[in-house]
């Protein structure tokens, strides 16, 4: 028996969602339904809780933070009355360092946007030559470049503030958010307001200095049970409609005003004239050509890396250096296994008990891929003796996560944005592609993307009860 509805979301992860959230508080009267492969929530965001007779762990295996400045998620978390819930990120008595020739050191304070806000810090930074500092303190007379053409991050950052400042500070700092070669990803598509600010300023230097002061508000927020409680609250209030275990297999478009046609792997048929695919990019580029031809190329040009984390847990006592920040962050040309370390029991209070470390390691990438290919023990033993010579951690650790992500990061490459709006004009009426892959990987801008689709659907569809 075939099932109809106004609305068909293809994936519960974040987009498909607050697709349908924000679908449904506009069009009350839609059918909508969310049809979900696994038999949980949240897609890339994951966490676990753990009660050991020390007390609780909160482990997060993919995102971890909500990015303020970027106020949609943020806002959505309000809407969805979730106020008691947001945790501020602590307060670091460092900041984030940066390994360097085997030590971790601090990275200049003021740095925002990958570009200093803070000239005195940089002036006295040990992570810069003599020349590389002289280099990136002299951004302000390099002539702008005035044209509105892509350029890759890269390019951006060598041509304005110099390569020594690109290999040693900029391109690691991708490491937390990008993972991937600076050379590669567009710089209108992941950081678009430093040619903005070079447009606009002449330079992104005095684009910093104009930037209004910061309100004090916490840059980035979590939740106290962890960040799983977004996707888990929205599919509490959406839960007629979200369905589990349902995993499209094919789509077909059933007459040019028909509209379309699931089939899930149950055999199951269901019918709608809107469907909004909310899937990784496999999926997405598995499903969609055989109904939108013109998009087969395009999807065949978006990267993504695949990347890994792993979640250990030591007592304190067997930790003789503890890093002092949130954390660390490795450039490529220091070649370790490893991308990043995040001291989660310091970002946030409550993931650990008191007297426990509780660290994240980032591997996979543009940053070290080969240890993607390790199995699990071989990827906690490398773990274990970087973590024993960064910060002098010795003996097994008692906790131990990890979480391995065929699709870590969309890479968006040069000319992201063109491809992007090509794919959405390649696509039938009533099709859409929403998600991480497309405008936006972060949570903040996957929740407002989503929300330009479904306020679009919403304005265009003519419910069926109608
Ligand atoms: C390790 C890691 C750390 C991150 N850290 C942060 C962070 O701190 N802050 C931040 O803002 N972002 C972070 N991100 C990015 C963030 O997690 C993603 O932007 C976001 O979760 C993507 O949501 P999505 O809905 O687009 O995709 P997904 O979460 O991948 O959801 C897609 C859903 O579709 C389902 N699906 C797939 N195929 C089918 C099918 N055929 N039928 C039905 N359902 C299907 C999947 O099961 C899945 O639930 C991180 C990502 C990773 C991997």
């Amino acid at each position: 028996m075939t099932e109809r509805h106004d609305v068909i979301i293809v994936g519960g992860g974040i987009a498909g969602l607050t697709a349908a959230w924000r679908l449904l508080q506009q069009r009350p009267d839609l059918s909508i339904v969310v049809l979900e492969a696994t038999d949980r929530p949240g897609g890339r965001i994951r966490t676990e809780l753990l009660r050991r007779e020390a007390g609780r762990f909160v482990i997060e295996l993919g995102a971890d933070s909500i990015l303020t400045t970027k106020p949609w998620a943020r806002d959505l978390c309000l809407e969805l009355g979730m106020d008691a819930e947001l945790l501020p990120i602590a307060r670091a008595e460092r900041p984030t360092a940066i390994w360097r020739n085997g030590q971790p050191v601090d990275l200049p304070p003021g740095l925002s946007l990958l570009a200093p806000q803070n000239l005195d810090a940089l002036r006295e930074t040990s992570l810069l030559s003599e020349d590389g500092r002289a280099r990136a303190l002299a951004e302000e007379t390099v002539a702008p470049r005035m044209s509105d053409d892509d350029e890759s991050l890269g390019s951006f950052v060598r041509r304005r503030f110099g390569a020594e400042y690109l290999d040693a500070i900029a391109e690691p700092l991708l490491a937390g958010i990008h993972n991937a070669d600076p050379d590669e990803l567009s710089v209108h598509a992941t950081f678009p307001q430093l040619p903005r600010m070079e447009r606009e300023h002449r330079s992104v230097t005095a684009g910093m200095r104009r930037l209004p002061p910061s309100t004090g508000g916490s840059p980035f927020v979590a939740f106290h049970n962890g960040i799983q409680r977004l996707p888990d609250t929205l599919a509490e209030r959406l839960a007629p409609i979200v369905r589990f275990r349902c995993r499209v297999e094919l789509l077909e478009r059933m007459s040019p005003d028909a509209g379309y046609r699931v089939t899930l792997t149950t055999g199951q048929h269901l019918t709608a004239p809107v469907v909004v695919m909310a899937t990784p990019l496999w999926a997405t580029r598995a499903l969609v050509p055989p109904v939108a031809p013109a998009s087969r190329p395009l999807l065949g040009r978006f990267k993504v890396a695949a990347s890994g984390a792993i979640v250990l847990a030591w007592p304190e006592r067997q930790i003789r250096q503890p890093l002092r920040g949130y954390g660390l962050v490795i450039p490529k040309r220091e070649a370790q296994p490893f991308n990043a370390i995040t001291v989660m029991s310091r970002k946030y209070t409550g993931r650990a008990p008191v007297g426990w470390s509780l660290m994240r390691f980032f591997f996979g990438g543009f940053r070290s891929p080969r240890t993607l290919q390790l199995d699990d023990a071989a990827v906690l033993d490398t773990a274990c003796a970087f973590a024993g010579t960064a910060m002098g951690a010795t003996g097994a650790p008692e906790i131990v996560r990890i979480a391995r992500w065929t699709e870590g990061s969309p890479i968006y490459q040069v000319g992201h944005l063109e491809t992007v709006a090509a794919l959405e004009a390649s696509l039938p009426p009533g099709l859409f592609v929403i998600g991480a892959p497309f405008r936006g990987p972060g949570i903040p801008d996957v929740v407002r993307s989503s929300t330009d689709v479904a306020n679009s659907v919403a304005t265009s569809l003519v419910s069926s009860a109608a």
